[in-house]
């Protein structure tokens, strides 16, 4: 069987990695020089946010025999109100690496398939779907799916963010919520080394989006030290559905596919796991299966979606509500212990926050 995919990225390697296993090597598309060419930056996986299970790194190494190494656990979240701050700490999930790091997920997924990767290669669909029996679509964006008229989109984000020098605890992420410069969005700091930490400030919008003068107010709060090694800017970061998986021999995965969350943005989990649960698919000559496979992750979109909708009917006054309650003693259980449920029961009982915001149903 000739299989194609389009992005070396998280999926799309995740996709070749369990192909091979079934003895079929793709060959794989990819627009950037090489696997990894973007911004380094320090991300999260957290099993609050992503799917029911205890840990996500032995779930794949057991569930699809790929081993891969996050670069620490995550075992603090200080949550910054408007005013004060709550901690918040269990087996919270991993920090992982992207981008041009030797330890950035998609570089160990690289190293361990086979497969050849053509860098340099921007192609559409249009130019792949006649020469293979499957092309698999994991370009890390809407383009595609808009182009065959399958994408919907809920959040259109912007991000600016920076990797930073410092001093830092490489086992505690921090997160700020407030309107005078995250308005709807958030900032926060993921550390990926003892000394070097992505520090990011994401808000939705389309337009009349001043990053620079919000990035500005939000560095000049911080009391803390440190310097700024290179910056990013990205603009309109769709975050949305795509509502056919599966469009005649093309197969959608990663954000390609719709799987992102809407409520943090956060996708590597859930884009490894529809690559490895598309190459089963395929491998099975089964395409209905990866749909089938997909359901609960799809069905997770929504609760995240409306924890999206509450957050961007929030105010600093409300903020400070929320941290109240963070610092409750029993918060730190319910957050550490429980993994899903927890965002699907959060988003039941904070519903009539999304009233506030009715334009946003
Ligand atoms: C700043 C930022 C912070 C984030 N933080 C988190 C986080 O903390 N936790 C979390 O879980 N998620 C986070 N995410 C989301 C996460 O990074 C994505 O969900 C994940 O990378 C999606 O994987 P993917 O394989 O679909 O796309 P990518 O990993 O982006 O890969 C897509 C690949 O396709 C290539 N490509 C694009 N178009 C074409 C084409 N036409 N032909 C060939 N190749 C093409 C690209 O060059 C790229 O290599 C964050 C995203 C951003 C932008």
């Amino acid at each position: 069987m000739k299989v194609a995919i389009m992005g070396a990225g998280l999926a799309g390697l995740a996709c070749s990695v369990v192909l091979e296993q079934y003895g079929i090597v793709p060959d794989i598309y990819e627009a950037q020089y090489k696997i990894g060419a973007r911004f380094t930056n320090g991300e999260a996986i957290m099993n609050i946010l992503d799917y029911p299970i205890e840990d996500c790194f032995s779930y794949l190494a057991h569930q699809y025999k790929v081993e891969l190494e996050p670069i620490n656990a995550l075992k603090s979240l200080v949550i910054h109100g408007p005013k004060d701050s709550a901690l918040i700490t269990g087996e919270l999930g991993y920090i992982t690496a992207r981008g041009n790091h030797p330890k950035a997920l998609e570089v160990q997924l690289g190293d361990i398939s086979k497969a050849p990767v053509f860098n340099n290669n921007f192609f559409t669909t249009d130019d792949l779907k006649d020469k293979y029996d499957v092309v698999v679509v994991a370009t890390g964006n809407s383009n595609e799916p808009k182009r065959q008229q399958t994408w919907e989109t809920d959040i259109v984000a912007n991000i600016i963010g920076a990797s930073i020098r410092g001093h830092f605890n490489p086992h505690q992420a921090e997160v700020w919520f407030n309107d005078c410069y995250a308005p709807q969005g958030y900032c926060f700091l993921l550390p990926y080394h003892s000394h070097v930490a992505s520090l990011c400030l994401a808000v939705p919008g389309t337009e009349g989006v001043d990053l620079e003068v919000l990035w500005q107010k939000f560095l000049a709060g911080l009391d803390w030290e440190f310097s700024i090694k290179d910056t990013f800017t990205l603009h309109s970061f769709e975050i949305g559905r795509n509502k056919s998986l599966v469009t005649e021999n093309l197969v959608f995965i990663g954000h390609a596919g719709g799987f992102v969350m809407p409520f943090l943005g956060f996708g590597q989990f859930t884009s490894m796991l529809s690559g490895f649960e598309a190459a089963i698919a395929i491998a099975n000559s089964n395409l209905q299966s990866y749909i089938d496979a997909m359901q609960p992750l799809i069905e997770s979109y929504y609760p995240s979606l409306k924890m999206r909708r509450v957050l961007a009917g929030m105010d600093n006054h409300k903020y400070n509500l929320v941290i109240k309650i963070l610092q409750n003693k029993y918060a730190n259980t319910v957050f550490s212990k429980f993994p899903l449920p927890v965002l699907k029961a959060a988003a039941a009982v904070l519903d009539p926050f999304t009233s506030i915001n009715p334009e946003l149903h």
